[in-house]
C-alpha cells in the first residue's frame, strides 16, 4: 500500500523514522481509512474501527466502514455520496464535511471528515484516503453553550456578570426589565449604581466571598432601579472562572421577591392568626368558669388585634331575673376600671348591646353617634383614651346577647377588616364557651342546692322522729296516767309535723309530675278562715293572731283542704319569720269579682332580690338560719293558688316585715 502514498512529506518521514509508515498509520489515534474508485475499502486503522463501532466487511462495505451516515442536519446521507465517495471518484477532490455516523449499537458520533484523493503516477484519481476527527464532545459543548446563552438572554431573572472589581460586564433582558437600565447604559459601570447607600457594605461582603471562590446563595436584600425605587430582591452570586480555573468575575442572578415577600408575610400573618385562634379556642373551651373564660377572651382579642385596651362586659340575666354583671379588662388596671361607670345603652353602644353588629372605627370621636349622650358626652372621666374602636356583641346560640367585647387604641386606624373578622370568630367561640360555663355553673349551683336540701330535709324529718322516739321511751318505762296523756299528745303533735312535711314533699313531686289533684266544692271561705285561725292560735303561744274578717259568708269554689293548707302555711311563716314580734294580722276582704286574704307580720322582712326568689322551689333566704323550713311551702302555695286562678302579692321591707295577699276569684253568678 506504501506506493499509493505520493506525498513528499510521507516519504520524508518514512525515510528518517526508521519504522514502518503502515505501523504508524495503523496505530494512530486518529481514525484513517482509504478506498478505491469503486468504494472498496483498501485500508483502515484500529481507531477507525473504534469510531465506526464495527470492523468493516471489506467484501461488502463500500465507501465507509460506518453503519449509517447522516448530514449534520440529521437527514440521511447515502454512502455513495459521502465525502470520501466524492473524493475517490474525483467528483470533488477537496471535500471536508461534518457528518454524523450511526454505530450498530445506535450511538451517534459527530465527525469531521477530511477525504483526500489518491492519484496514480499519471495523476489520475484512483481512490481516496480519509481522516476522521471525532467532534462529538466539542459539538455538544458548543451546543450547550449556545443553549445556555439563549437561556440567559431570554431569562426573566435578571442575570448580570461583573468583574472582580464590581464592573458590569453583561446585562440580560431580565436585568433590563427589573432594573430599568438598557445593557448599553450599564455595561462598564460599577454594580454599586444598583445598591442603596446604606447597603454598600454588602457589595464588599459579596465580592469578598467571590474572591474566596464562594457562592452567595439566596441573599435577600434591597436594590434600586433606574428610578430610585427600592426593590426587594433575592440574589445568588457565583464566581466565574476561566478555562484555567482562574477567577475572573462573578455572575449575579437577581429575582424580584416583593410579591413573594408580601404573600409570605400574609401567609405568616394568617398562620399566626390561625395559631392564635386555635390556642384561644383550646384554652377557652377547656375553661368552665365564666370569669376565666372572659379574661382569656379579652387578653387574646387584645393580642391578635394589637389593641391597647380590651374589656369584656358580661351581663346575663338569669332565668329568675337576676342580672349577672361581670367584667374583665386587659391592658388597663382592673382597680381603675372598677371606678368607671357600667356602659349604658347609648347611641354608640346600642348596636353592640343589641347584638346587631360589630362596630369598627378608625376614629370613634368622629363617629356621629359618639358623644351624644348624657352625662358624659363621650368617654367618662378616667377612661383610657380611645380613638381606634372595635366592639363586638357576644350572642348565644339562642340569640341572647350575653355581653360585649370592646377594644380600643389611642391612635387612629389601628383596626382592619381582618381584625374585625378575627374578633367575630373569637366572640362566636366565646359565646359557646360562655354558654357552657353558664350551664356548668348552673349545674354546680343546682347540685349544691340539692346537697343542701338533702341535709336540710334529713334534719327536718329527724327532729320530730327523735322527739317521738323519746316520748315512746318514756312511756315504755311504765304507766303514769298523768304524764301518759301529755307524752302521747306531744308525740302525736310531732307525728303531725312529720306527716305534714312528708305530705309537702309528696306534693312537690306530684307538682313535678303534673299529678297534683284538686277536689273542688263550694264552701264559705270566711268560715274556713275563722276555723283555721282559731285552730292555729291554739297550736302557738308566741303570737296573737288578730283577725279582721267580715261576718258575711264568702262562698268560693275550691279545694277546701288545699286552701286551708295555704292559709296555715302563710300563718306559720308569719309567726316563724317574726321571732321578735308577738302579733300577726290576718284580714279577709271581698273585692269586685274576688276575695283577698292578707297575712301581715312585723318580722325579718325580705330584700327586693329575695322577694323575687322566695316562690322558687327549695329557696330559703340567707337570713333564715336557726328557723326550720325546707323552702317548699311558698312554692306549693303559689301552685295551689294559681291553679285556682288566683294570685299572690307580696309587699315587704327588709327588717320591718311582710304582707302577703292571696286573691281568689269569686264564682260568677
Ligand atoms: P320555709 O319557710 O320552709 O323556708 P317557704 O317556701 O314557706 O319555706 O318560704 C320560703 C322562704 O321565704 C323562707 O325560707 C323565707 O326566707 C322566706 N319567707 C317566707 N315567708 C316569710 C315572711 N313572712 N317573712 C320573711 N321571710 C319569709
Amino acid at each position: 500500500m506504501g506506493d499509493t502514498f505520493t506525498s513528499a512529506s510521507h516519504r520524508y518521514f518514512r525515510h528518517d523514522a526508521g519504522f514502518s509508515l503502515d505501523d504508524l498509520v495503523y496505530n494512530s489515534a486518529v481514525p484513517i481509512y482509504a478506498c478505491n474508485r469503486e468504494g472498496v475499502i483498501t485500508f483502515y486503522n484500529a481507531a477507525a474501527v473504534v469510531l465506526w463501532g464495527r470492523t468493516p466487511d471489506v467484501k461488502k462495505d463500500r465507501w465507509s466502514g460506518a453503519y449509517k451516515m447522516y448530514y449534520s442536519d440529521g437527514s440521511e446521507l447515502p454512502l455513495e455520496q459521502s465525502p470520501t465517495a466524492l473524493a475517490a471518484t474525483g467528483m470533488n477532490v477537496l471535500v471536508e464535511a461534518e457528518v454524523i455516523i450511526e454505530r450498530p449499537d445506535g450511538t451517534i458520533k459527530k465527525v469531521l471528515s477530511f477525504p483526500r484523493a489518491i492519484r496514480n503516477a499519471a495523476g489520475q484519481v484512483v481512490g481516496a484516503h480519509t481522516t476522521l476527527i471525532d467532534i462529538t464532545e466539542k459539538a455538544s459543548l458548543e451546543e450547550r453553550q449556545a443553549f445556555l446563552s439563549s437561556i440567559i438572554a431570554s431569562s426573566d431573572d435578571a442575570i448580570v456578570s461583573k468583574s472582580l472589581e464590581g464592573i458590569i460586564t453583561s446585562w440580560n433582558i431580565g436585568a433590563e426589565r427589573l432594573f430599568g437600565y438598557a445593557a448599553e447604559e450599564v455595561i462598564g459601570k460599577s454594580i454599586t449604581i444598583l445598591i442603596p447607600k446604606s447597603r454598600l457594605s454588602e457589595e464588599e461582603y459579596i465580592l469578598g466571598q467571590i474572591r474566596k471562590g464562594e457562592k452567595v446563595d439566596h441573599y435577600q436584600t434591597v436594590r434600586l432601579n433606574k428610578y430610585g425605587k427600592e426593590l426587594l430582591v433575592s440574589l445568588t452570586v457565583s464566581p466565574i472562572k476561566d478555562k484555567q480555573g482562574r477567577l475572573i468575575g462573578a455572575s449575579k442572578i437577581a429575582r424580584d421577591i416583593s410579591d413573594e415577600v408580601k404573600v409570605q408575610n400574609a401567609i405568616y400573618q394568617y398562620t399566626r392568626d390561625l395559631e392564635a385562634l386555635n390556642s384561644i379556642s383550646q384554652t377557652i373551651s377547656s375553661k368552665l368558669d365564666v370569669q376565666s373564660t372572659l379574661q382569656q377572651v379579652t387578653d387574646a382579642s387584645r393580642e391578635v388585634t394589637g389593641a391597647a385596651y380590651g374589656t369584656f362586659f358580661y351581663n346575663l340575666v338569669d332565668e329568675d331575673g337576676t342580672a349577672n354583671i361581670r367584667f374583665t379588662v386587659s391592658g388597663y388596671p382592673e382597680e381603675a376600671a372598677k371606678h368607671l361607670p357600667i356602659p349604658r345603652d347609648t347611641a354608640l353602644l346600642h348596636p353592640t348591646f343589641n347584638g346587631t353588629e360589630i362596630v369598627r372605627s378608625d376614629d370613634i370621636t368622629k363617629d356621629p353617634r359618639y358623644g351624644q349622650n348624657q352625662p358624659f358626652y363621650g368617654m367618662p372621666g378616667g377612661h383610657p383614651q380611645v380613638v381606634s374602636y372595635l366592639a363586638a356583641p357576644v350572642v348565644s346560640a339562642k340569640g341572647v346577647v350575653m355581653g360585649a367585647l370592646f377594644l380600643g387604641h389611642p391612635e387612629p386606624g389601628k383596626f382592619s377588616l381582618h381584625h374585625e373578622s378575627l374578633i367575630s370568630n373569637i366572640t362566636a367561640q366565646a359565646a359557646v364557651a360562655l354558654d357552657n360555663s353558664r350551664l356548668f355553673e348552673e349545674v354546680k349551683a343546682l347540685n349544691a342546692k340539692k346537697d343542701e336540701f338533702i341535709a336540710l330535709a334529713s334534719h327536718e324529718l329527724k327532729t320530730p322522729l327523735t322527739s317521738v322516739y323519746g316520748y315512746l321511751q318514756l312511756l315504755a318505762k311504765g304507766p303514769d296516767s298523768k304524764m301518759t296523756s301529755l307524752f302521747v299528745d306531744k308525740g302525736l303533735k310531732q307525728l303531725d309535723k312529720l306527716n305534714k312535711l312528708v305530705s309537702e314533699l309528696l306534693d312537690v313531686s306530684k307538682i313535678e309530675a303534673g299529678k297534683l289533684q284538686f277536689n273542688t266544692e263550694f264552701f264559705d271561705l270566711n268560715e274556713l278562715l275563722h276555723e283555721t285561725v282559731e285552730a292555729f292560735s291554739f297550736s302557738i303561744n308566741s303570737h296573737r293572731i288578730i283577725l279582721d274578717a267580715q261576718e258575711t259568708p264568702v262562698y268560693i269554689k275550691a279545694d277546701k283542704e288545699r286552701i286551708e293548707q295555704v292559709i296555715i302555711n302563710f300563718l306559720s311563716n308569719a309567726v316563724k319569720y317574726s321571732p321578735d314580734a308577738d302579733r300577726v294580722w290576718v284580714g279577709c276582704k271581698r273585692k269586685e269579682g274576688s276575695v283577698e286574704i292578707s297575712i301581715k307580720d312585723k318580722g325579718i322582712g325580705l330584700t327586693p332580690s329575695q322577694q323575687q326568689k322566695i316562690f322558687t322551689r327549695f329557696y330559703r333566704a340567707d337570713n333564715t338560719s336557726g328557723i326550720s323550713g325546707l323552702g317548699i311551702g311558698l312554692y306549693l302555695s303559689r301552685e295551689i293558688v294559681e291553679r285556682h286562678a288566683g294570685t299572690i302579692q307580696l309587699t315587704s321591707e327588709y327588717g320591718k316585715g311582710s304582707e302577703f295577699v292571696i286573691s281568689l276569684p269569686l264564682p260568677k253568678n
